[in-house]
């Protein structure tokens, strides 16, 4: 996905999974580790005034890249929390390699070169599935990112991200009662 938005999304719905419950005044700091977590592949961006988009979706989007980033997440935590398991890991580790298979189902207007590099660096090839889930966006160009294709885009993935957001909330809480997430757990 093109957008942080979806990222975004999917990654609170992977918070959601691992804590079982949401509230914003008692989850915001672990919520926006897991959302930052699942955004970052995408700083290979930093890359792309320098080397062009073909820079993009490179190691950053692979599967080890993913494995070594949480780890180092995971010890600097565990020394400080001892309280962290192994299965918090497990949940950071999946999402920031959900990341990358997003873009795997997002449509690569790279043509000569769509795709995401998932084994990198055992191999070298962009993956790239056959049949996209999100539209993409072609961000080479100004008119092209200012666009109704873009806002419809955005719009189809944000629907996309939330459903699956609420899917996980329902199923982890037993309710889609989302007023109780912005409010302070003790006024339940
Ligand atoms: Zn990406």
């Amino acid at each position: 996905m093109p957008l942080p938005i979806a990222h975004s999304v999917i990654s609170a719905s992977m918070y959601v999974a691992y804590k079982g419950s949401l509230s914003i005044k008692d989850d915001y700091k672990w919520l926006a580790l897991f959302m930052s977590v699942g955004l970052f592949p995408d700083v290979d961006f930093i890359t792309v005034p320098f080397m062009g988009f073909g820079s993009h979706r490179g190691f950053t989007h692979s599967f080890l890249f993913a494995f070594i980033i949480t780890t180092l997440i995971f010890v600097y935590l565990k020394k400080r929390d001892s309280a962290l398991t192994a299965r918090f890991w497990s949940f950071l580790f999946l999402t920031m390699a959900i990341h990358p298979l997003c873009d795997f189902f997002t449509y690569d207007y790279l043509v000569e070169r769509g795709g995401v590099k998932l084994f990198s660096p055992f191999s070298e090839r962009y993956f790239e599935s056959p049949v996209p889930i999100f539209m993409g966006i072609e961000l080479r160009y100004l008119h092209t990112i200012f666009s109704a294709h873009t806002l419809l885009a955005l719009a189809y993935e944000t629907f996309i991200s939330g459903l699956l957001f609420l899917t996980v909330f329902y199923f982890k809480t037993g309710s889609l009662n989302l007023d109780r997430v912005l409010r302070d757990r003790a006024e339940d």
